[in-house]
């Protein structure tokens, strides 16, 4: 029998793949996994059609297509007063976490330390030690998962070479503060560090709040790869298109990893997201159709015995249920899946260390009668 030393050793499947197995072997409700239960608009599929049937059936651009590479340019300028050069600095990737993962593999060296902010999405860690890189987890805390700024001074050394940020956060639904990002201005001022945003929910902020995108301060854009997502935006999670951006010198080594890693991304996807962005105004539409989905989840939530966890953006909303049980957050999760049939994420899952402070995620980027039914189980608990 051949066997292979790990790259991974520990890691098993996802806590997404997990969930979701689970949430189908027990016929549950899912709202584990982030992911819509409603389709897009029908009229970007039939652009995609279109254009699968106008013959866009074979490669793309190393770097995507220029339609599409223009019009993120434009919304850049447009939200962000951002200049982002479609030639030298925007490429199309297949979602947002081989964008996260070509970001990584084209600046991380042995040795170097990568500072991350959790709970931390699932898919930063395990890729910077793949390439031999030192993960530096800043554990933040519930309910409000703040940042001091000092601390995060205290895990600066010699070989930092990275900070990650997610904002809005996933899973906690935080968001980043103009204040934040001042302190991060200061805090990289004459510095190389490089900075990976994963702004994948950048268009799903409430109450009237704004996405800080690390775009607008020249001081943060001249060292940061930011990261989005068009199956956030578009409903189309199982599509895996997105993009990166970032300036030319960092763009130019991205690409280098892109080409051998995907060499480009499907075209027809490409140029039907084009054509519909084109007319839509999805980016404006995201935040007040998901606050609805948030706030009726929320006042439902509220006839449980759940404690409901501040939730500013993304399409998470986490709770807490250690006023009643001291039970694991892995234990509950299942617990509620076997006994009750709903899945949730357990946050410990975030953590490096899986700390446990007993909240779980849901996803509420379901249809309102998923989400009704989902807690006509949960008050039983
Ligand atoms: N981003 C999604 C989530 O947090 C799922 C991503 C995945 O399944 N890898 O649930």
């Amino acid at each position: 029998m051949i066997t292979i030393p790990s790259k991974l050793p520990g890691t098993n499947n996802s806590i997404f793949s997990v969930m979701s197995r689970l949430a189908e072997q027990h016929q549950a409700i899912n709202l584990s996994q982030g992911f819509p239960d409603f389709d897009c608009d029908p009229q970007l599929i039939r652009y995609i059609t279109e254009a699968m049937k106008k013959g866009l059936n074979q490669y793309a651009p190393m770097a995507g297509l220029p339609a599409l590479r223009t019009l993120i340019a434009e919304k850049m300028n447009a939200f962000y007063a951002a200049n982002y050069h479609p030639d030298t600095e925007i490429t199309i990737t297949a979602g947002g976490t081989q964008a996260i993962f070509t970001a990584l593999t084209a600046c991380i060296s042995p040795g170097d330390e990568v500072i991350i902010f959790e709970p931390a999405y699932d898919a930063y860690a395990p890729t910077i030690k793949m390439l031999g890189g030192i993960v530096k987890p800043y554990e933040l805390s519930p309910p409000n998962y703040e940042i001091d700024w000092e601390m995060v001074k205290k895990l600066f050394s010699v070989n930092t070479k990275m900070i990650i940020l997610n904002s809005p956060q996933n899973p906690t639904g935080c968001i980043l503060s103009e204040k934040d990002i001042k302190a991060l201005v200061k805090l990289t001022k004459n510095t190389d560090i490089l900075i990976l945003s994963d702004e994948v929910y950048e268009h799903i902020v409430f109450d009237g709040r704004k996405h800080q995108s690390v775009a607008q301060y020249p001081e943060l854009r001249e060292r940061s790869f930011i990261v989005a997502s068009f199956g956030k935006l578009l409903h189309a999670t199982g599509w895996k298109v997105g993009y990166c951006l970032a300036p030319e010198l960092m763009m130019k080594e991205f690409r280098k990893v892109h080409q051998f890693n995907v060499f480009s991304v499907n075209t027809p996807m490409q140029a039907g997201i084009a054509k519909y962005l084109k007319q839509s105004d999805q980016y404006q539409l995201l935040s007040p159709f998901f606050q609805q989905k948030r706030d009726v989840f929320r006042s439902l939530l509220s006839e449980t015995r759940f404690k409901l966890l501040p939730c500013s953006g993304s399409y998470f909303q986490c709770v807490s249920y250690a006023h009643f049980s001291d039970e694991k957050d892995t234990d509950m999760a299942e617990h509620i899946i076997r006994s009750y049939g709903v899945a949730s994420i357990p946050v410990s899952a975030f953590y490096l260390r899986n700390t446990d402070h007993q909240i779980l995620r849901f996803c509420f980027a379901k249809k309102q009668e998923t989400l009704e039914k989902a807690v006509e189980r949960l008050v039983k608990l």
